[in-house]
Order: C-alpha cells, then sequence, then structure tokens
C-alpha cells in the first residue's frame, strides 16, 4: 500500500519568489524581459528572464546585442502590491 502525500510542499520555489535572473544577483525581480531565439524556438515562443531594477538595463543590452530581445514589460507578483 503506498501512501502519497500530496499535500507538501516539499520546499519547492513558489511563483511569489521572483528573483533577478542575472548571475549572482538575488535581488527581487521587477521586470520581465521576454526573447526567442529564431534558432532553437519557434517565433511565438517567449522566454522570460527576470530582472531587478538594477539589471534590467544590462540583461536587455545582452539580448539586444543578441537580437534576441522581444519585450520588457513589468513584474507584477500576485497578491503583493510594491
Ligand atoms: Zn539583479
Amino acid at each position: 500500500m503506498k501512501i502519497l502525500d500530496l499535500t507538501g510542499n516539499g520546499g519547492a520555489p513558489g511563483p511569489a519568489e521572483a528573483v533577478c535572473s542575472r548571475k549572482a544577483c538575488r535581488h527581487g525581480a521587477e521586470w520581465q524581459l521576454l526573447w526567442n531565439n529564431p534558432k532553437i524556438h519557434t517565433p511565438e515562443r517567449r522566454k522570460i528572464w527576470l530582472a531587478c531594477g538594477e539589471h534590467r538595463a544590462w540583461l536587455e543590452d545582452y539580448l539586444q546585442t543578441r537580437g534576441l530581445w522581444k519585450d520588457t514589460v513589468a513584474l507584477n507578483p500576485a497578491g503583493r502590491a510594491s
């Protein structure tokens, strides 16, 4: 007989913990950078990087330099107003 505990959180990171995608940055994300790599993604596919205010420009520049950047939109964590 198996007993499956479906109620445990298991330590999995919740969606509310949005952290900047910049390497080694632990700041909370304020922006979503939408991008697409036409070499490996279908045209309608959107990958998302999260960026804090400090690294938004750095990450945008990184994507734009490679022709991958599509859009930048503000991140609004559900249920948490800043
Ligand atoms: Zn950052």
